[in-house]
């Protein structure tokens, strides 16, 4: 690894996304997993290997409305011979199935309801004539037939749902049907959302002059929710290292992650850096890409720290860059999903050092998606970025790729979807 920028030499040293990229991944690991009721693990990624306690389904049961029988007893039934069965009893739904069936009888049962002992076959409802204390079966059964057996699903002992499964409604719906009430999973990650600077104010707020809107907060809530973790919302911070450090140390219990926005320019008195000087490790990176140069990695309590830029689509595209492969990283997920290929529908321009990210809204074209570029490259510019669909990877270097040529998109929203 190349050594990293500090605050003397910082200037001069320019790291690549991939090499940040790999030493802030390098830095994270998966969550202690934790033990959690079901309801609570839904697209948690699961730590260990579950097993079945016991047959799924648990008993034999009816796959119809009809009679439980003897299959022997009904081999030669049809509508012009029908056998006649005396009704020994009715199968009750969610209750034992009662006594066993004797030669020549049969029970009411519902769907679902449990085999009794004796039976083997079940005549559906449609092929039976009911005649006071006796069922005239109007068909043949062979054994089996309309049984859902015991075990046929899952063998007790068998795997359930493997390690490393990312938990959604089907297996959600297995687990609960095997009684399963808990489980240990990688949690959502919860992150500490902080906005820094003397000239913020919430939506909502007036504006005095001189100030503006916090975007950043909303920006990274989203996307931290998007990516399957948990906003923890701290107030605005002013630019005063003392109050970035309350704010930390306010949230530090209940995080496992902190991203803060704007403050890590280089200066001497950038906030970030000086609130650090005491209580956490920080590295201040200046990164070859366009937008999103100056970031901070380090950690607070020993829990990552993203000291994010402040324009608002550095903070975004950081945030895909760098933080959404942490966040997954942290839950036990891969942390990336690959990448669109487009066709652009223009030429874009290239930087000599850095990688572009390009906003870039999609559309497709037969199998094909087509790119185009929704406005300017500044990194203040928050409508272009709202329009895009993802972000066009322009590699450092390259001078101009041209219209007609293909490249990677991160996309972050379904071109099918507005
Ligand atoms: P900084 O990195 O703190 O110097 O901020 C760079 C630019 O981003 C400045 O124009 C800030 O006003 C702007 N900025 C910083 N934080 C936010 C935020 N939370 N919402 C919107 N703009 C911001
Ligand atoms: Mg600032």
């Amino acid at each position: 690894m190349r050594e990293h920028a500090n605050a003397h030499d910082a200037d001069r040293v320019l790291l690549g996304v991939e090499e940040v990229r790999a030493r802030i991944l390098s830095a994270v690991e998966p969550l202690v997993p934790v033990e959690l009721p079901l309801q609570e693990v839904a697209g948690c990624v699961l730590a260990h290997d579950v097993h079945a306690d016991f047959d799924l389904p648990p008993f034999s049961s009816s796959a119809m409305d009809g009679f439980a029988v003897r299959a022997a007893d009904v081999g030669g039934a049809n509508r012009e011979r029908p056998v006649g069965l005396r009704i020994a009893g009715e199968v009750r739904m969610g209750r034992p199935s009662g006594t066993a069936l004797e030669e020549g009888e049969a029970a009411a049962i519902p769907t679902g309801g449990r085999i009794p002992e004796g039976a083997d076959a079940v005549v559906p409802i449609e092929l039976c004539s009911i005649d006071g204390d006796r069922v005239w079966v109007l068909a043949p059964v062979v054994e089996g037939e309309h049984v859902r057996s015991a075990g046929e699903d899952v063998r007790a002992g068998e795997l359930l749902v493997p390690a490393g499964a990312r938990l959604l409604a089907p297996d959600l719906g297995l687990l609960a049907s095997a009684g399963v009430a808990s489980v240990s999973v990688h949690s959502r990650v919860r992150v500490a959302v902080l906005s820094t600077g003397d000239e913020l104010v919430p939506p909502g707020e007036p504006l005095a002059e001189g100030r503006i809107h916090d975007a950043n907060a909303f920006t990274l809530i989203a996307a931290v929710e998007e990516a399957g973790g948990v906003p923890l919302e701290a107030p605005i911070v002013p630019d005063d290292p003392a109050r970035l450090v309350e704010a930390l140390e306010a949230v530090a219990d209940r995080a496992d992650v902190f991203v803060s926005s704007g403050g890590v320019a280089m200066g001497e008195d950038d906030p970030v850096k000086r609130a650090f000087a005491g209580s956490g490790e920080i590295d201040l990176y200046e990164v070859a890409m366009q937008p999103g140069k100056p970031q901070a990695f380090g950690s607070w309590r020993g829990k990552p720290f993203f000291g994010l830029p402040g324009n608002p689509v550095s903070v975004f595209v950081s945030f895909e860059v760098f933080v959404r492969p942490a966040l997954l990283r942290m839950m036990g997920r891969p942390p990336f999903r690959p990448p669109a290929k487009a066709v652009l529908e223009e030429d874009v321009e290239g930087l000599p050092r850095k990688t572009r990210f390009a906003r870039v809204r999609l559309r497709r074209r037969g199998d094909r998606l087509l790119a185009a570029v929704t406005g300017g490259h500044r990194s203040n510019l928050m409508s272009p970025l709202a329009r895009a669909h993802g972000l066009a990877v322009i590699p450092a270097g390259v001078e101009v790729l041209r219209a007609g040529e293909t490249c990677s998109v991160m996309v972050f929203r379904d071109p099918e979807e507005a």
